[in-house]
């Protein structure tokens, strides 16, 4: 039996069952990278902005007061500790609030203030003594819906008549029933259930729908169809936003058919690279050769904190058990942890508790640990054939051009792996 996943690039990988390998999952990233976020990511480039009307004039603030907010928002947001507008903020934000509403699909990075857009968006548009729901926004996972209903909250803390109600499954709400909250955030196929079956949300009366985590959204079976068949049923005066981390085709398809007359605002991504690592391979016969190679850089690994990459959790176990019973401190990340343990961990590691992190390809993207000054890979990472990844070699080991100290690597190879490492060397040509 197989299954089908996507790689880092987007292209797909048929991963055998029994593999344990462990596989990229898109929503569970997404908020594993919100649970240990603990401030803005940077980008170095600059916002590209699409104007649907060119001749229009583009605002820009740099100021949260810029923006006119009721006085209980702008508490709220001081409140959080935000100061400015994060770059994406600053051009998204007078689009978001501008009269009449306008559309807008916003694509940057996880980390970068879209979150905190939209639902500054939502909360300004709101109508307290209105008692229906006013906005609604969309989320790709039970889980990632209750993480922007906190922000909501936070945001709102000061709003004091704002309500939220999450359309998820369990919330089992009769059907006919009164709601009085103003803002739902919920999963496509519930509020779909909501809107349709149950009757308890009346579209025709929303003023802002929310699209967030676009690229999960389409990744999910069913949820692009679902999405839209709410879509369609929105007053035409409602304001529609979509936002998405990523933007591959098929998002962008997705986005054009659901926002209609869009602005469209982009930041691109701070790029990785291995300009600043040091490179090196160790050949070696076999696992237990592989492992003595570990053990004799051991010493000069811990100096500073290390991550080591397995192939598969099989591997990434063994590793684990062989260390710890040679007495080192070491802890274990893969994808048999919910999300909620891994985030512990990496915050354990974080805080330099374990100076060895061992994991598979859950981590090998996202997770910025910016004292790991040492990356080895105890496999190399291969797609099916034994064709490179190189894509998963860049995030293992790359590191952001501007914050980019310098690192080392460590590549242990077993000796038929080396045309695969060659292939490697050829692609990024770093030797
Ligand atoms: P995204 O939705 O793009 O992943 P978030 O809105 O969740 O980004 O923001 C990432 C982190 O930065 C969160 O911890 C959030 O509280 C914080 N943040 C957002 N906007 C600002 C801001 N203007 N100033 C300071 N911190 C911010």
């Amino acid at each position: 039996k197989s299954t089908a996943v996507r790689n880092i690039d987007g292209s797909i990988n048929n991963i055998k069952e029994d593999d344990e390998e462990d596989v990229v999952d898109l929503a569970a990233n997404s908020l594993l990278n919100k649970l240990i976020r603990q401030s803005l990511v940077e980008s170095s480039h600059r916002v590209e902005v699409l104007q649907k009307d060119p001749s229009s004039p583009l605002y820009s603030v740099k100021t949260f007061e810029e923006l006119r907010l009721k006085e209980e928002l702008l508490k709220g947001i001081y409140a959080m500790g935000f100061n400015r507008p994060s770059k994406i903020q600053e051009m998204a934000l007078p689009m978001m609030l501008a009269h009449p509403p306008q559309n807008l699909i916003a694509q940057s990075q996880s980390g970068t203030g879209k979150t905190a857009a939209f639902v500054l968006a939502m909360l300004s548009r709101v109508n307290a003594l209105e008692l229906f729901p006013q906005c609604l926004c969309l989320a790709p996972t039970y889980e990632l819906a209750l993480q922007t209903g906190r922000v909501v909250e936070q945001m709102g803390k000061f709003c004091v008549d704002v309500q939220v109600m999450y359309a998820i499954r369990g919330n089992r709400i009769p059907r006919g029933t009164d709601i009085t909250k103003q803002i739902i955030i919920g999963t496509p196929g519930t509020v779909l259930d909501w809107c349709f079956k149950l009757k308890l949300i009346d579209l025709t009366k929303i003023r802002v729908f929310v699209l967030d985590e676009a690229d999960v959204m389409i990744d999910t079976q069913g949820f692009s169809d679902h999405s839209v068949r709410i879509q369609r049923a929105l007053p035409s005066e409602c304001q529609m936003l979509l936002f998405s981390a990523t933007f591959e085709d098929s998002v962008w398809h997705f986005a054009e058919r659901i926002i209609p007359d869009p602005n469209v605002i982009k930041l691109r991504k701070e790029e990785l690279t291995l300009n600043n690592i040091r490179q090196y391979y160790v050949l070696c016969e076999h696992r237990k050769d592989k492992y003595q190679a570990l053990c004799n850089i051991y010493g000069s690994i811990t100096i500073g904190q290390a991550i080591i990459f397995c192939q598969t959790r099989q591997n990434a176990k063994w590793l684990t058990v062989e260390m710890i019973q040679d007495g080192h401190q070491v802890s274990l990340l893969s994808g048999e942890l919910t999300v909620e343990q891994r985030a512990s961990i990496i915050q354990r590691f974080r805080d330099g508790k374990e100076k060895v992190l061992i994991t598979t390809n859950v981590c090998a993207r996202g997770i910025d640990v910016k004292q790991v000054t040492i990356v080895v890979n105890f496999d190399l990472p291969v797609k099916q054939g034994e064709e490179p990844d190189y894509e998963t070699y860049l995030h293992r080991i790359g590191r952001t051009g501007r914050f980019g100290k310098k690192g080392l690597a460590f590549n242990m190879i077993e000796v038929d792996k080396l045309p695969s490492l060659m292939k490697i060397q050829d692609h990024f040509r770093k030797s």
